[in-house]
């Protein structure tokens, strides 16, 4: 029986209990544990059976036999997580139930199951348009393939449409199968929802974060009792339970948002590819699709582990965006918008066309500064600074939430004259407020500026707002964060400019680079997507972009809109440094209240890997304060793990990790609050 004993407790995940006759694996149940009564699930499967608890066997106290038991591929899926991210089986399970589940008695259980709608007999989907040739090489490339299907295809290629008609497919071919859809964000894409309601009308449920905890359980059981047969969620729906899954679609593949931060911190797009094998037989495919993959995924492919099959055009005779670049340091340092670029916004503007400008930060400043003395404002829990927000007069920080009222002097040396520096998405909107002042639009009121961040988005109803204004041609101007970039159909977009990306091109993170060339190109994908509208333009459609070095080879590529030049360039650079794709990481972290603490935990458990299978194939790095060392008050380091082989460095942890766990109560352990392993993690 797995059940949910915390992570580094000595209990192990999984318990015998007393059932009333042997029940099948994925059985839910309802157990005691301790003085509680918590939700299990039976697992027959071989695993470690952990300490007998106690004497005797505790009785189960409730089958749900309302329930069918999880399919032996949610099973399945979940041991393999729990093996590969090295976490304990019953954490995994649990969490990759809906919470609301498990709150139930079988009494409340039943109630829910007879709340849900009736099933009804299945609609056949309404019928899409046509394919055109690429689409349709793509579709039967699906059927054949025999592995998993990486769809490159720009902004408007057509992507969205080959997973429809994919999932059209199988639903008509097998009157229960089902599908998953996993996309980066839903509430940014609200289209999206809407085109595969159009298609497959109630069929369709939702899982993800923006759903009550009633209505996410509510889409769960219809998706683990069948009837529903197209679930589109987020991350977290790669464990629904879909007992006929015959289809799972990974649209943008690349977001880093598939990667879970906490828990087993599990790569959702990763667990789909698992999830389609483990399902092979039963015929299941999956496909990733992006403009910009992943270099992991572009890797697959190149070596023939995925098959890539390529939507060269944009749909429609959609336009591509030209690239202009601005040459920042023929500027005043504090320029927010070269003259050029103001110019041409002022000019689409006048036109009736709406321009788009992302500036990676939200706030009105970055920091805010003495210019006297050199102080800034600094967070007092983190190693960040605190971020001015000027409407709300406050300095917050964007990592442990600290706020506080903007100082009247600067603490330092009493000067009244401190000045925000750098700048934000409020800054902007601000400044442009300022200079498209005298400018009307075509039909004579004054030119809408909006702000699209995680200040102006900050409820679900208020982000549709904004998008809805934005649509219907309310809003001349959006500023914004990555947010902006990502799904929306914008008609009447001609311009997206980039107004200080640099930061992502100096940084640290050697993944920085690619990140940034899928936001710009996804970016530029938000400009022109209406032909129609376009073609009776006189302005062109463009991606212009503000930097310090525009001879950045990163930006060459994204003049040319290549993709695959970019990635070859990368995996060289990659290959050469020897960093993944072509090795395996993993991560140990350590947070304690002193730096020296975590670091020398870690240096224990770096001596402990000595006489571990995998060793000899396996590098330790030392371990190193993280690049953001304290957050809310807590020191952070690691100790990064890497290897050529994936089987040598999951060795290594599985034979680890009981070590750390038992080494709790040594004296290196004292003072340390958390330690986490990460693998295959993507960022530092
Ligand atoms: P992507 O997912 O790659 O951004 P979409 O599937 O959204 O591309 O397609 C872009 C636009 O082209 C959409 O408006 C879509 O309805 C339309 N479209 C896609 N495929 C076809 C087709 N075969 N015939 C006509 N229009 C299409
Ligand atoms: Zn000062
Ligand atoms: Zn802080």
């Amino acid at each position: 029986m797995l059940v949910p004993t915390p992570a580094h407790s000595a209990l192990g995940a999984c318990l015998s209990y007393l059932g009333p006759r042997p029940l099948p694996s994925g059985t839910l149940v309802r157990v005691p544990l301790g003085h509680r009564t918590v939700l299990g699930v039976v697992w027959n499967a071989a695993v470690d059976p952990g300490p007998a608890v106690g004497p005797a066997l505790r009785p189960v106290q409730e089958v749900w036999h309302a329930l069918p038991p999880l399919p032996q591929d949610w099973c399945a899926l979940v041991d393999f997580a729990a093996r590969y991210y090295q976490r304990s089986l019953g954490e995994v399970a649990l969490a990759a139930l809906p919470p609301a589940l498990r709150a139930l008695d079988a009494n409340q259980l039943q109630r829910r199951l007879q709340r849900l709608p009736q099933a009804s007999p299945a609609q056949p989907p309404a019928s899409g348009p046509p394919l055109t040739d690429d689409q349709r090489r793509a579709l039967d490339a699906l059927d054949s393939a025999g592995r998993p299907v990486l769809l490159f295809g720009a902004t408007g290629s057509g992507k969205t449409e080959v997973y429809l008609q994919a999932c059209a497919r199988i639903l008509q071919d097998d009157p229960a199968a089902q599908a998953l859809v996993l996309v980066p964000e839903i509430n940014l894409t609200p289209q999206l929802e809407e085109r595969f309601r159009a298609r497959f009308g109630e069929a369709v449920v939702t899982l993800h974060s923006g759903l009550t905890p009633a209505q996410r359980l509510r889409h769960w059981l219809l998706a683990h009792l069948g009837q529903a047969r197209v679930v589109l969620g987020t991350r977290t729906a790669v464990w629904a339970s879909l007992p006929r899954l015959r289809l799972i679609v990974v649209d943008e593949e690349h977001d880093p948002s598939y990667k879970s931060q906490e828990g087993a911190r599990y790569s959702a797009r990763d667990l789909a590819v698992v999830r389609a094998h483990l399902l092979s037989a039963q015929g299941c495919r999956v496909v990733l699709g992006s403009a910009t993959p992943s270099l992991e995924s572009w890797y697959a492919a190149e070596r023939g582990r995925y098959l890539r099959v390529d939507l060269p055009d944009r749909m429609g005779g959609a336009v591509r965006p030209t690239l202009r670049l601005l040459d920042l340091r023929q500027h005043p340092r504090d320029t927010l918008l070269a003259p050029a670029l103001l110019q041409a916004i002022q000019q689409r503007v006048a036109q009736g066309e709406q321009a788009l400008l992302l500036l990676n930060r939200r706030g009105y400043a970055p920091v805010v500064a003495c210019g006297d003395c050199g102080w800034k404002s600094g967070c007092p829990h983190c190693s960040a600074y605190l971020v001015y927000h000027k409407a709300q007069r406050l300095l917050r920080c964007h990592h442990c939430g600290h706020a506080q009222a903007v100082p009247r002097a600067c603490p330092g040396c009493g000067n009244v004259d401190l000045a925000p520096l750098g700048r934000g998405t409020e800054r902007l909107q601000e400044h442009l407020h300022t200079v498209l002042a005298n400018l009307t639009r075509a039909d004579g009121n004054p030119v809408r500026i909006g702000r699209l961040d995680a200040d102006t988005a900050r409820t679900p109803q208020a982000l549709q707002e904004l998008l809805g204004a934005v649509h219907r041609g309310d809003i001349d101007v959006l500023v914004g964060t990555q947010m902006v970039a990502k799904g929306h159909d914008f008609r009447r977009i001609t311009l997206v400019a980039a107004i200080n990306p640099d930061d992502a091109l100096f940084a640290a993170d050697w993944r920085a680079p690619e990140r940034l060339f899928a936001l710009l190109l996804q970016a530029a994908g938000r400009a022109g997507r209406d032909a129609a509208f376009v073609a009776d333009r006189r302005s062109a459609v463009e991606l212009w972009v503000q930097t310090t070095a525009p001879h950045h080879p990163l930006f060459a590529a994204l003049a040319r809109h290549d993709y695959p030049g970019f990635a070859a360039q990368q995996l060289a650079e990659r290959c050469k440094a020897g960093m993944p794709p072509f090795v395996h990481q993993a991560l140990l972290r350590a947070e304690a209240r002193q730096l020296d603490t975590a670091l020398a935990w870690l240096a224990w458990a770096a001596q402990q890997t000595q006489d571990l299978p995998g060793r000899a194939q396996v590098t330790l790095y030392a371990p190193v304060p993280m690049t953001m060392v304290r957050v809310a008050g807590v020191e952070r380091a690691q100790l990064l793990l890497e290897s050529a082989s994936r089987p040598a460095l999951q060795a290594l942890l599985a034979a680890w990790l009981p070590r750390l766990h038992a080494g709790r109560s040594l004296p290196q352990a004292r003072g340390l609050l958390r330690w986490a392993i990460d693998v295959d993690p993507l960022g530092y």
